[in-house]
């Protein structure tokens, strides 16, 4: 079952039963050697799952500093590693590590589920694998159909990018993938002043720019090919793109489109046509795609890097559905939410430009 999370839709089993996660992993082509998250719906259930985890003295000592995270950020977009409980958990929802991670999802209708389940359920991104995450039911039901039981329609995701995974289990904790909680509002915590930065993404592994297509990292990936400007890099479209064919632009901060952004939600931007492709519920991300010259899309996704992050997934997404061949994105800056912005995005990159 697909379920509406603040972070992206989940595609969600129960946790204790093989074939149910089983089922998870075939639906999305996911490979068997990455781990589940898995959701719960109160601290009861944190409790009860602790109880057959094993009761160390290191244990108790991250229990404790992982309670200031929890009180803070719970429910919210923030997944912590705990030891695998004993017994509890298909082991394929942690293939083959000894530890597993929980979050407590912020929206009510995810937790209602669980809840009504009365299981933890086990939930990865509810796309088929290396796509774009999904943060609309539409986006569900474009990579699952026919593959899964039901979608849950809770509108559009409100962070739009997965939680953040910490690991509190080692010394000095780590931040193993950036998400909606930023490692600056963890590390304002407690106990958390020491958290180190423990992924990589496409910037730290090559120097040179542009990059050479690199094809083994690609993770939310569009059918387009996504040519990334680093922030500050102004928009340069290759003569080799338009010659691909359809050329898309997603602008963030600096770039502006040939046309005047509507400030008014119930007005329009003055562009040769407006393609609304997402659904026209209220509570529905209201991406406006504009055609901006012949075989040109353009989307702006606001200002603020928690607006980008909103937008990002269904942005990416929206320009495959309107046949783009190469997708230009303008990055922001990697502070606070941008972090998870562009982790996603150099990921999902054939090409990174820098300054
Ligand atoms: P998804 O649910 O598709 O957003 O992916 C979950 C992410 O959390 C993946 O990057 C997993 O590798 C990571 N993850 C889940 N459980 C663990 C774990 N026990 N240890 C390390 N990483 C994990
Ligand atoms: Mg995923």
């Amino acid at each position: 079952v697909a379920f509406p999370t603040e972070t992206v839709y989940g595609l969600g089993a129960d946790a204790t039963n093989t074939s149910a996660v089983r089922g998870i992993y075939s639906a999305k082509g996911r490979p068997s050697d990455n781990p589940l998250i898995v959701h719960i719906a109160d601290l009861d259930m944190l409790d009860s799952l602790k109880a057959s985890m094993p009761q160390t003295a290191a244990f108790s000592e991250a229990m404790q500093r992982y309670d200031t995270l929890i009180s803070k950020f719970w429910p919210g977009p923030l997944t912590l590693l705990f030891p695998r409980p004993d017994g509890v958990l298909s082991d394929l929802v942690t293939a083959g590590l000894d530890t597993v991670g929980l979050r407590m999802p912020g929206t009510a209708l995810a937790r209602s589920l669980i809840k009504l389940a009365a299981r933890p359920i086990a939930a990865p991104s509810a796309n088929s694998s290396t796509k774009p995450s999904p943060t609309l039911a539409s986006h569900v039901y474009d990579d699952l159909a026919g593959k899964i039981e039901y979608i849950l329609d809770g509108g559009a995701c409100g962070v739009g990018v997965e939680s953040t995974v910490v690991d509190g289990l080692s010394s000095p904790p780590v931040v193993l993938r950036p998400g909606g909680v930023s490692i600056e509002e963890i590390r304002e915590c407690a106990g958390w002043e020491g958290v180190v930065v423990g992924y990589k993404d496409e910037s730290q592994v090559g120097k040179e720019a542009p990059r050479a297509p690199g094809m083994k990292y690609k993770h939310y990936s569009p059918d387009a090919r996504v040519v990334l400007f680093e922030a500050g890099v102004p928009l340069d479209i290759s003569p080799e793109a338009e010659q691909r064919g359809s050329v898309g632009v997603v602008s963030t901060t600096s770039w502006r489109p040939p046309y005047q952004i509507a400030s008014h939600p119930s007005s329009v931007p003055e562009a040769e046509e407006i393609i609304h492709v997402e659904g026209s519920s209220e509570s529905e991300t209201k991406l406006v795609f504009s055609k901006v010259g012949e075989g040109r899309i353009w989307v702006q996704l606001g200002c603020t890097s928690e607006q980008v992050a909103t937008g990002l997934f269904a942005a990416l997404r929206g320009m495959d559905r309107l046949g783009v061949r190469t997708v230009f994105v303008e990055g922001v800056s990697d502070g606070g939410a941008g972090a998870a912005v562009m982790n996603r995005l150099r990921k999902a990159a054939s090409v990174v430009v820098k300054s």
